[in-house]
């Protein structure tokens, strides 16, 4: 009985029936327009068009005039004689008459969350989450001083991956970053923290000793966020109680790290100084070498037998000869420093003249961020073209990161990362100290030149 009681009365049904029509009506209108507003949207995308003075290519070095880029988005959608690009109601145009534009540069050797006076012991009273805002601080710098990639391989409890991903989020302004975590070592090796005794207990984060041990190390820095995997194959300059020439993991330990980050999808870069730890690690399978600063002729032949890749990172080596003595590198370092830094670039030099693959890269954390583009004269000065020198920070880079990044060319599909600057590089590649226009993902992030 309740129920017939609480059933409408059929007046009542038919009123509301009525209603719901109307309701479901309007919604359908509603709906109809939102949907041919976002097909309006996709029909016309904002644009962005940018005007260079010259476009350089930097595979062939073709410097070209009356080019326009358009970037949809974060990609760049096309690139064509500017007469031949209509430009629409929307657009956002960037003239920049007086520049020589090329893709943002790539530095594949960073460490922004280090500064030089985060080494040592007075290093040890910073934390992680100081460390990060540096990071913040450091990786605007690096952006700014026109690289719009940087490949930042070690750093301490994963504050280079919130890094990252706080430039991902657009918390914090920097450059993409392909980041390590915590670089793998050895006990007692230059990735393991040396500074206290050992009722400390204290060590490094990537600390592994032995196959098993690595292959879970890997795994781990993967599962916590690693893009690349770094490792230390020998000793280092700016490590206590380590030698540059020695060896640390095994050949057997490496091929272990290969193999799990190859087959996980990671690349890995090998921190290596020493003959022996160049050789072990190239053969190993490592997509990089790091340094390679106290080479032989036998470690130049395997890296170029097995087509592995150096990032010799010397501009750090120039920077020290002049400021050693008043920086902040740690006594226990400074005899290794300008050990290393006597004989970088004659080792690599013999590389270059080998044909080994370079791809630019510079350490910076050892001296200022911000000035990696002093790396560039180096290059030159050891014989390289200008070309060839700007190849490694863009095409060369980015065939050692991997297709995945899109960057480090100008063509449609890639990142609309690009950079500006008076003059020409191909000429003067010092140039590239001064960049004056930055986009990174189609947003500018500087431009000296005005609108
Ligand atoms: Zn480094």
């Amino acid at each position: 009985m309740k129920l017939l009681q609480n059933f409408p009365s059929l007046p009542d049904a038919a009123r509301r029936t009525n209603r719901l029509f109307v309701f479901f009506t309007v919604l359908l209108v509603m709906l109809a327009g939102m949907v041919s507003s976002v097909s309006a949207q996709m029909a016309a995308p904002k644009r962005t068009v940018v005007h260079p003075g010259r476009l350089l290519n930097v595979r062939t070095g073709e410097l070209r005039a009356n080019q326009a880029i358009v970037i949809e988005g974060d990609k760049v959608v096309q690139i064509a004689p500017s007469s031949e690009v209509k430009s629409a109601a929307g657009d956002t145009v960037i003239d920049l008459p007086e520049a020589t534009l090329l893709p943002g540069l790539i530095d594949m050797h960073t460490h922004l969350t280090f500064d030089l006076n985060s080494l040592g012991y007075q290093g040890l009273s910073i934390s992680t989450a100081r460390e990060a805002l540096h990071g913040a601080r450091n990786a605007k710098r690096t952006l700014e001083a026109g690289f719009t990639t940087v490949r930042n391989v070690g750093a301490k409890d994963y504050a280079d991956i919130a890094l990252r991903d706080a430039i991902n989020d657009g918390d914090v302004i920097g450059p993409r970053m392909v980041a390590s975590g915590p670089a793998l070592g050895i006990t007692g090796g230059h990735c393991d923290e040396n500074l206290l005794p050992p009722a400390f207990h204290l060590q490094g984060d990537g600390v592994a000793d032995g196959v098993e041990a690595v292959q879970h190390k890997v795994r781990e820095v993967i599962k916590y966020g690693a893009d690349v995997i770094k490792i230390c194959a020998t000793g280092g300059v700016l490590s206590k109680g380590d030698d540059p020439n020695a060896s640390q993991f095994t050949l057997e330990e490496m091929k272990a790290i290969v193999a799990d980050a190859h087959r996980l999808g990671r690349k890995v870069a090998a921190h290596a100084h020493g003959a022996e730890g160049v050789r072990w690690a190239s053969e190993a399978g490592v997509d990089s070498i790091e340094h390679g600063h106290l080479m032989d002729d036998a470690a130049v032949a395997t890296l170029k037998k097995n087509g592995t890749y150096l990032v010799p990172t010397l501009f750090l080596g120039e920077y020290m000869e002049k400021n050693i003595e008043h920086s902040d590198v740690p006594e226990y370092s400074k005899q290794k420093m300008r050990d290393v830094a006597a004989a970088m670039q004659k080792n690599v030099k013999k590389a270059f003249d080998a044909g080994v693959k370079i791809a630019f890269g510079t350490d910076a954390a050892v001296y200022p961020h911000g000035l990696n583009a002093g790396e560039f004269h180096v290059y030159v000065k050891l014989g390289m073209t200008p070309l060839a020198a700007i190849q490694t920070a863009t095409i060369n880079a980015a065939d050692l990161l991997g297709p995945k990044f899109k960057v480090g060319m100008l063509e449609p599909g890639k990142f609309a990362d690009m950079i500006a600057v008076d003059g020409d590089p191909t000429k003067d590649v010092t140039i590239l100290e001064h960049v004056k226009f930055v986009m990174k993902g189609g947003t500018v992030y500087k431009n000296e030149y005005g609108k």
